[in-house]
């Protein structure tokens, strides 16, 4: 296999030192909310290690915690990857091992490895010292195997308060590495949990669930982002004395952060509630589901995540990479259609009879076939393609300069029809000329030709470029993130499928939003330029 990148580099030599048989790889979400663009990176690198090895892929929800966990994330996480064609071998529930992960629990503090500790958090994280200093042993961390093990069970059974009791591993108070000074590894809740309901009130922590879950389903490379680099000892100390027969190897890679997106659930979860976005998959954020929604489509992120590659160095990725996959791939496949955005009407006073016009559907693809179209006399063209006077520059309609309607001939100004400073419409004289040097081509839409549609247009939903950097993420918020404009589309639309992605020709990408009323929303612009 070609060394793609380090994790190629570590299963070739893995491989030939045959040290294991399949490779097998997983993509462990905990189900408290839905998987962003960062987790589509994730899932790129696990799913296709696998694939490229001929391996095994699992997806495992990583659901410990019964404070955040629901079956609603589940179920989307789960549409998600099918969305992406990320089909996985076989689905695991960290919680299906919770008989388990309590059984080497009692074998830990059998060794004298773990113990209950009476510390409340707030002491435990005192205690625990500092880069600095040292941390200092609980006053309880030398209780006797029956007492630790008639507490743990205490525990179980719902004897104990929340935060009342824990089960702490007994490694290191004084280690260099803070992350094994006596990591607690099982808490009390007394949620209820979406799968296992009241059965359990005690529930491991990551650090001791996600290792041995690794573990029972033979996972060979277990690959999660940088800022677990601190725990990766924790997890090699766990496998070794619960003495486990698979020992499977963390490695680690940079999360992926993109200008003017935030990747975390936490903060996208605050927004929604400060009702700032409309839910998950609000098409302005970068949760797959509301990229989905949006008009973004599987190949344009795949295509993505293949071109940033798998780093081990913390960086921040230029929002326009992702825009120009999206934009390579709706290239090819979008239908290309005449729409105006910003209406004002031409009357082209010498053209008697409507001239019929033969166009492609896409110009690079024949397989889309071609329609009709027809010029009369009353068109609309869009506002910012004329300007009463300006220079050379302004490659568009003035006074003084004549443009080129697409697929069309050459109007020229005759007469701006005003009403005090308003303008109502032009009137224009029409040139049928078909081949033209150096003048403007705009787009157009014959009054009869079009219908009335809503636009949606988009713009960045923050105004800084690193917001998850940002403190206060609301007060980043761009407030015009959403811009609604009614113009007109050709009368065609009626007859393009909702789901296929238009480019409205000079503008950008846009899709169906609703069919029947006619709205459309905007994917992104033909350029990097904003322009509305
Ligand atoms: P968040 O901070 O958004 O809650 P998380 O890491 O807690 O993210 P998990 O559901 O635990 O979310 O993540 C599942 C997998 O996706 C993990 O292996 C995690 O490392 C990976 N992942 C999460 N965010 C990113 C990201 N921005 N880039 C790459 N991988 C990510
Ligand atoms: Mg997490």
């Amino acid at each position: 296999m070609k060394k793609k990148n380090f994790i190629y580099k570590i299963i070739n030599k893995d491989l030939k030192n045959k040290k294991y048989k399949t490779i097998k790889t997983r993509f462990p979400p905990e189900p408290n909310g839905y998987l962003h663009i960062g987790h589509a990176l994730s899932l790129y690198i696990n799913f296709n290690i696998s694939k490229d090895y001929n391996g095994k892929f699992y997806l495992r929800f990583d659901d410990t915690n019964p404070k955040t966990e629901k079956k609603i994330y589940i179920e989307n996480i789960k549409k998600d990857l099918i969305w992406l064609g990320y089909i996985w071998h076989k689905k695991k529930y960290a919680s299906d091992y919770f008989n388990i992960y309590y059984k080497y629990a009692i074998k830990l503090i059998k060794k004298k490895l773990a113990y209950i500790d009476d510390l409340s958090i707030k002491d435990i994280k005192k205690y625990r010292g500092s880069l600095k200093n040292p941390g200092i042993n609980s006053p309880f961390r030398d209780r006797n195997i029956k007492e630790n093990i008639s507490m743990f069970k205490k525990m179980k059974n719902g004897e104990y308060k929340e935060g009342e009791k824990c089960l702490r591993a007994k490694i290191d108070m004084k280690s260099k590495n803070i992350i094994l000074r006596d990591p607690v590894i099982y808490r009390i809740k007394y949620n209820s949990h979406y799968k296992t309901k009241k059965k359990w009130c005690i529930y491991p922590t990551y650090d001791f669930a996600h290792c041995i879950a690794d573990s029972i389903e033979k996972i060979t490379h277990s690959i999660c982002t940088l800022e677990f680099i601190n725990n990766r000892l924790l997890y090699e100390w766990i496998l070794k004395n619960i003495s486990i027969n698979h020992i499977p190897k963390q490695y680690e890679f940079s999360k992926l952060n993109i200008t003017y997106t935030i990747t975390s659930k936490r903060k996208i979860k605050y927004l929604i509630n400060k009702k700032k976005v409309n839910g998950w998959n609000d098409p302005r954020l970068m949760t797959l589901s509301g990229m989905k929604n949006r008009g973004f489509t599987p190949k344009s992120i795949i295509d993505f995540c293949k071109l940033i590659g798998v780093s081990k160095k913390e960086h921040i990725i230029d929002i326009s990479i992702l825009e120009n996959c999206l934009r390579k791939d709706l290239n090819k496949i979008s239908f290309r259609i005449m729409g105006v955005i910003n209406p004002l009407k031409i009357k082209i006073k010498n053209l008697k009879k409507k001239i019929k016009i033969k166009i492609p559907n896409h110009p690079q693809n024949p397989s889309m076939g071609y329609r009709y179209i027809y010029l009369h006399s009353s068109i609309y063209i869009d506002e910012e393609d004329f300007k009463e006077n300006s220079n050379e520059q302004f490659k568009r309609l003035t006074i003084n300069q004549s443009v080129k309607l697409r697929y069309a001939g050459i109007i020229k100004i005759k007469k701006i029809i005003k009403k005090e400073d308003k303008i109502l419409h032009i009137e224009c004289i029409y040139i049928h000329k078909k081949k033209t040097k150096n003048i403007g081509i705009i787009h157009w839409i014959s009054l009869k030709n079009s219908l009335k549609t809503k636009y949606i247009l988009y713009n960045k939903l923050f105004i800084s470029k690193d917001p998850n950097k940002e403190k206060n993420i609301l007060s980043i918020i761009n407030e015009k993130s959403i811009i609604i404009k009614y113009g007109y589309i050709e009368k065609y639309i009626k007859y393009i499928n909702k789901k296929t992605s238009l480019q409205l020709e000079r503008i950008g990408y846009f899709k169906l939003f609703k069919k029947s009323n006619l709205i459309l929303s905007q994917i992104l612009l033909l350029n990097n330029k904003n322009k509305f």
